[in-house]
């Protein structure tokens, strides 16, 4: 279940079946009633503390990094993720129980650069009142998303797990705050953990290797890391901003439909956060397919490797 907020500020809450809905719509009636800004999460954490368990408590924001978390510390802790799979971390709201978990934490993994935006007056608290914080942003290369940007937001991108390596980039210092805050030893499951990273960018770069001429236009700019990694360039995206939270306009539609035409891009991607229907509309008017990519979340049942290798499939599909 989400919630759905239009610009009264009203909360509605909506099942997979009303983004099928709006495709009754316009894009100019969506865009002007702000419903491209609107999947919000309503799910409460998914807990994956054992019952009874005595063990160390430490949590991770959101899902990806939770299972990055769980392969890092093994049975050492239960990890406890806040925003449950398939919930967008940036519009996720948490609950009360959310930020008692929060606060009881032996240690809590943030991604940072706010894209779990709706969590960072609830960890400031936290880390006021003395509980350990690890922000995987301070400990990797942020890449600078353009000057394009037109929320007047901080440019520093946000989504550093869509590139193997600059994820894995925080695994030392993670894995010594860990083993401080736990009292183990991960040095060992550290050095995994860092090759299992490479392998799974060696694996990304074989799939997308037949792609010759990666452009994208993407849900929200989400994919930075990505086309850095994986020699792509992108267009644009339907909602320009490093948030699925920010507006688009008309204006800026109409401009993105021309960039991609000019472009000739083969494909508009969308993604968690952006309303199928509007994404819908431009690639119809752009003349080419609009393909959904999982970017936010973990593949049902699966976990980091099987999202990045499944994207990276994704991508390649549609663009050979
Ligand atoms: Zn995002």
């Amino acid at each position: 279940m989400a919630v759905f907020q239009v610009d009264n500020g009203s909360h509605y809450c909506y099942d997979a079946g009303m983004t099928k809905q709006l495709g009754q719509y316009p894009v100019r009636t969506l865009v002007v009633l702000g419903l491209v800004t609107t999947l919000t999460a309503c799910q409460d954490s998914q807990n994956t503390k054992s019952e009874g368990s005595t063990k160390p408590v430490v949590v991770a924001t959101y899902s990806i990094l939770g299972d990055v978390v769980t392969d890092l510390v093994g049975n050492a802790a239960d990890v406890v993720v806040i925003i449950a799979n398939g919930q967008d971390p940036h519009e996720f709201e948490p609950s009360v129980k959310d930020i008692e978990q929060i606060n009881k934490a032996d240690l809590v993994i943030s991604n940072g650069l706010d894209l779990e935006e709706h969590l960072v007056d609830a960890l400031a608290q936290a880390a006021a009142k003395g509980v350990a914080m690890f922000a995987a942003s301070e400990h990797v290369t942020v890449r600078a998303a353009g000057p394009e940007l037109t929320d007047g937001k901080d440019n520093k991108d946000p989504h550093l797990w869509l590139d193997p390596l600059t994820l894995a980039e925080m695994i030392p210092d993670l894995s010594a705050e860990l083993g401080k805050v736990l009292g183990v030893d991960l040095a060992s499951r550290a050095t995994e953990l860092t090759s299992k990273m490479s392998a799974i960018n060696e694996q990304a770069m074989t799939i997308m290797s037949p792609v010759s001429n990666c452009v994208l236009v993407t849900g929200h700019d989400s994919l930075g890391y990505f086309a850095a990694r994986y020699g792509c360039n992108i267009v644009g995206a339907v909602i320009p901003s490093l948030s699925s939270l920010a507006e688009t306009s008309a204006g800026e539609l109409a401009d993105l439909k021309k960039l991609a035409t000019s472009a000739k891009v083969r494909a508009i991607f969308t993604e968690l956060g952006t309303p199928r229907a509007v994404v819908d509309q431009i690639a119809k008017e752009v003349g080419v397919k609009s393909v959904e990519l999982q970017t936010h979340v973990l593949p049902i049942d699966g976990h980091y490797a099987d999202l990045i290798t499944s994207l990276a499939a994704s991508i390649a599909d549609a663009l050979k």
